[in-house]
């Protein structure tokens, strides 16, 4: 520690370039905007101050620059005194200067909310990068006590000129807020859903998931059949027999992707929706329907290349990928063609999925114009070693096709709300992309465990702004929040995560004896891989984390925060041994006598963000036999 002779010796010395802003606990500079700051100007001002004000108890002024006085500050957004030409700065790009007794944040910041996603708000980035790397911030889960901002008397701005771009152009985990059950009183009461999603809202923002061009894709031929089947047949599927178009009538289909019409069309299409007078990138989707690639004409065919020998080895026996033909090289060729056909400079979207998912062997080049979004329909964590290696081998295929690529993986909708961890696989396969020209993320979908599963979800936010960053690296910081807790936290998670990877083989055994999903229906078979014993030690190691954290308030609250987690994911799993679709024989009053435990809990503790409860009541919709009295509101049941 320093003595009060040292710290004024240090201060004096670093003051030519550091800025006070707060010094030993009294206000030493002010916040200034300019006099008529954007709402993300404005938001971005009171984060500042509100972050300062839990490191130090200082309430930081925040003035415009009209009515500022001389002396140190902080200066936010397009000032005049700033200096800085944000126009000139790439979207999103912010420049953080810190110089003689001043501080300046500015970008290219645009109109609107500054928690929406489409919102440009890079003064907001500035100011919640400098609370990082100054203050020591971390957002660990949404919510006051998941937010960790260390205790300091004297707060001081580090000499830096920077200027810092997203890596990625668009940074974006499905907040999951949509998640929808025929029994909504296993979920939030109307109230908690609103705050829990107001909380969530703030923390993706924090890890500052949004984007700087506007962009939109998803499975693009749904209603075509319908609209087009009669017309243009040719446009669509052929099946064996000689049959166009779905199997079943308003079955799903695919296109018949060699034929040049039908990327004409795409664009032409495309072309006529699009205002002349449009600036915005040009982005054209070309995503194909949900379901593997059918089309068996001879055209399609001819553009496929030789299926590699472990294409399928990955796919469970009841995979929809089972027994089809390998079409990567066909949808790139299509993909291809579409670009070809589009304005010079327009980027086409494509999935690589289902039997389109592994790298095209035909030697096909593609490029910077084509965006493949990596969407595998196997592969979830944890994966097998030999498992691992060949996604990211597929990964780097299609990279090396030349085309540009986008993280659109479903794996974190898996594992329910049981602690089930996997944060160093996740974190292996993003560095890899990074590594290999990743330009997006798009993860479906956040479910919101924050303390069951907190390790996976801080690494997933945070790897989106520290890219190059390790899972330990990460994790330390995920852990330090937990203070002299923090050993015994790492050890709890670290025993999970063991956990995880030995069950490998026994997940996917519950899974296929239960006939469950990984993202649909879990609590079918978490009694099978989460049974009464196996929470025990975890139990154990929360009591000594517990028993570390005595004297530390806020270090306290968040053990006891693990530890709520924990016991619910206990009570879930028990309740999934009763009910579950697989077998459940409970009667009316014995399935809301199950219940009884689970719901008093949720409704004890919906406020405290332990879990996403509409996503959970989701899941056990779909899991569990359940009767009328779950149909009610949580407002009004139990
Ligand atoms: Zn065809």
């Amino acid at each position: 520690m320093f003595s009060r002779l040292a710290l004024f010796l240090l201060l004096l010395n670093s003051a030519k370039a550091d800025v006070t802003l707060v010094g030993n606990g009294k206000p030493a500079a002010v916040i200034v905007t300019p006099d008529k700051p954007t709402r993300v100007v404005s938001y971005a001002a009171e984060e500042l101050a509100r972050h300062v004000e839990k490191a130090c108890g200082v309430k930081m002024q925040i003035v415009t620059e009209s009515e500022v006085k001389a002396g140190p500050r902080i200066v936010l957004g397009p000032c005049r005194e700033s200096g800085i030409a944000s126009a000139k700065l790439a979207p999103e790009a912010f420049r953080l200067r810190v110089t003689d007794e001043e501080v300046f944040i500015a970008s290219d910041d645009s109109g609107g909310d500054p928690l929406e996603s489409n919102t440009r708000a890079g003064t907001l980035w500035g100011v919640y990068e400098w609370l990082e790397r100054d203050l020591g911030v971390r957002w660990l889960w949404p919510g006051e006590l998941g937010t960790f901002v260390p205790k300091k008397k004297t707060i001081i701005a580090k000499t830096t000129d920077e200027t810092i771009a997203p890596r990625f152009f668009r940074r974006h985990i499905r907040p999951g807020l949509g998640f929808e059950s025929e029994h909504p009183a296993l979920g939030f009461t109307k109230e908690a859903a609103k705050q829990y999603s107001d909380e969530q809202t703030v923390f993706l923002r924090r890890h500052r998931m949004g984007r700087s061009e506007s962009i939109s894709y998803g499975h693009a031929f749904t209603d075509w059949w319908q609209k087009d089947g009669k017309a243009h047949p040719e446009w669509f599927q052929l099946l064996d027999g000689g049959k166009r178009g779905p199997k079943k009538k308003g079955g799903r289909f695919s296109m018949c992707v060699s034929n040049p019409d039908l990327a004409r069309e795409v664009v032409m299409r495309w072309s006529a929706k699009r205002p002349p007078d449009a600036t915005s990138p040009a982005f054209i989707n070309a995503v194909e329907n949900d379901i593997p690639g059918l089309c068996t004409c001879e055209n399609c065919r001819a553009l496929d290349g030789p299926a590699p020998a472990d294409y399928l080895t990955f796919y469970p026996p009841d995979s929809k990928v089972a027994g089809t033909r390998f079409v990567s090289d066909r949808y790139a060729h299509f993909w291809l063609n579409v670009q070809r056909q589009a304005p010079a400079g327009a980027t086409v979207i494509g999935y690589a999925y289902f039997n389109y998912f592994s790298a095209p062997t035909s030697g096909i080049r593609l490029n910077e114009n084509i965006l493949v979004g990596f969407c595998p329909s196997a592969g979830w964590f944890p994966r097998s070693e030999a498992e691992h290696a060949w996604m990211k081998q597929q990964w780097t295929g299609w990279c090396e096709t030349g085309a540009r690529l986008f993280m659109r993986t479903n794996h974190l909708l898996d594992g329910y709300c049981m602690p089930f961890i996997f944060a160093h696989q996740f974190a292996d396969e993003f560095h890899h992309a990074v590594k290999h020209g990743m330009v997006a993320t798009d993860y479906d979908s956040l479910t919101g465990h924050w303390a069951t599963q907190g390790p996976n979800l801080y690494v997933a936010a945070r790897l989106h702004t520290r890219p190059e960053a390790s899972a330990e690296e990460l994790l330390a910081e995920y852990y330090a929040a937990f203070g002299p807790a923090s050993a015994q936290v790492k050890n709890y998670f670290d025993r999970w995560e063991a956990y995880t990877t030995d069950s490998h083989e026994k997940i996917s055994q519950a899974m296929q004896a239960t006939q469950t999903s990984r993202w649909r229906n879990w609590a079918k078979a978490a009694h099978l891989l989460y049974p009464p014993e196996c929470f025990l030690a975890g139990e154990k190691q929360l009591a000594e984390a517990a028993q570390a954290a005595r004297g530390d308030e806020e270090a306290a609250a968040r053990v006891k925060f693990l530890q709520l987690g924990l016991q619910h994911a206990k009570l879930c799993a028990q309740v999934s041994a009763k009910l579950t679709l697989a077998g459940s024989t409970a009667t009316k009053d014995e399935i809301k006598q199950v219940l009884e435990e689970m719901l008093a809990f949720r409704r004890a503790h919906e406020r405290s963000f332990i879990s996403n409860f509409n996503h959970l009541a989701w899941v056990e919709d779909l899991s569990w036999k359940l009767s009328e009295e779950t149909k009610q509101t949580p407002d009004l049941y139990p």
